[in-house]
């Protein structure tokens, strides 16, 4: 992959009268990427998305692709094509007509244009339904034919808008399988807007998180999950237990019934932030936080042990083995262990 930046959004804002959708973001995104905006509701990611289509227009900043300005052109003109969440296809025309009537407009040949579709339809898997009409489509089916319609314009970037919303959990999962090998097949970059925390891990070569029109962290999923930036972050991505508390002189973080020393810990108060993966549990009582089982998750592979302990308010979350259910009983009492190479700390 090229690191070379295709896109580069320059302080761009944009408000609507009193409301500020985006507060002046910077980011690049990289040739050939699969990038994700992510963030929850309201937080201006489909602003972001249509000022970079063009049906937005900044108040503030630049957006450069290919290093050249493309701020004041309209949509049309932007080497960059957006596919809708409503999939907008033509219901009176053949999958076929629909990926062929944007390149019509452009006015390529009819040999250029057959080639062109044939090829979409193939990498696309929609090859035996050129002939059907969208009604006589699945959800999975129509989204791949917004996405084949959008992908045989051959745009420098692509970007879609919560193109999998309209389908079932299960389909869902398949297709962003499949958009990621469409994405990398197809060699165009592909900026995606979703409120789906997971479907951004399983896609994103980098992701962006939004919070109130900020841009709070940008990275690939591994740093974002494992390195969150804030608490926002580490609530907001994945499964995080917090343990409020204080940490004191000697560096040294204290809860209630828990010290842990953290490396580069400044003594004052303090969140102490840890996945379920990331606890050791035990039935006996050897390890240092004791805790009772308040309630019991099964998962299919995992268990998540929902464990009261004097250190947090809320029960801490830890995940085990689905096997050996026999242990972990509600009502039980356990104890749990924290490693500080694996913890996070919020000051
Ligand atoms: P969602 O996931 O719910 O679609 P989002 O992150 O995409 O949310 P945006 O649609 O970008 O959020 O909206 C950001 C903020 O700007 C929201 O507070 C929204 O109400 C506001 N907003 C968006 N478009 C307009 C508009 N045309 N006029 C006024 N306010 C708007």
């Amino acid at each position: 992959m090229s690191s070379s930046p295709i896109l580069r959004i320059e302080s761009v804002a944009k408000t609507f009268g009193p409301i500020t959708a985006v507060d002046s973001i910077s980011l690049d995104i990289r040739e050939n990427e699969f990038f994700a905006l992510l963030g929850p509701s309201g937080c201006g990611k489909t602003t972001l998305l249509r000022m970079l289509a063009g049906f937005e227009t900044p108040n503030a900043g630049r957006i450069l692709l290919d290093g050249k300005d493309i701020s004041p052109l309209p949509p049309e003109k932007r080497p960059l094509n957006l596919m809708f969440q409503s999939y907008a296809l033509f219901p009176h025309m053949t999958v076929r007509q629909n990926l062929s009537y944007g390149l019509e407009m452009e006015r390529l040949n009819k040999a250029e244009i057959r080639r062109r579709v044939d090829e979409t339809l193939a990498m696309t898997d929609l090859t035996q339904f050129s002939e059907r009409k969208p009604e006589q489509l699945s959800g999975g089916q129509k989204q791949r034919v917004a996405l084949a319609r959008a992908l045989v314009k051959r745009p420098k970037v692509l970007l879609l808008d919560e193109p999998l919303g309209a389908l079932d959990k299960k389909l869902r999962e398949k297709m962003q399988l499949e958009l990621k090998r469409m994405q990398h097949e197809a060699g165009i970059t592909f900026i995606i807007v979703t409120h789906d925390q997971e479907e951004a891990l399983v896609m994103a070569d980098r992701m962006a998180i939004l919070k109130d029109g900020r841009l709070l962290q940008v990275g690939a999923p591994e740093d974002v999950y494992e390195r969150p930036a804030d608490r926002f972050v580490a609530n907001f991505i994945g499964v995080m237990n917090f343990i409020e508390g204080k940490v004191g002189s000697d560096g040294v973080f204290e809860a209630d019934g828990l010290r842990l020393a953290i490396p580069d810990a400044r003594p004052g108060v303090a969140t102490l932030a840890v996945r379920p993966e990331n606890m050791a549990v035990e039935a006996s009582g050897n390890l240092p936080v004791a805790g009772v089982i308040a309630d019991v998750a099964y998962h299919g592979l995992d268990r998540v042990l929902h464990v009261k302990t004097a250190a947090a308010e809320t029960p801490l979350q830890v995940r085990v083995p689905a096997s050996g259910a026999g242990s972990w009983q509600i009502g039980a009492t356990l104890s749990l262990g924290i490693d500080p190479a694996k913890c996070r700390l919020f000051q």
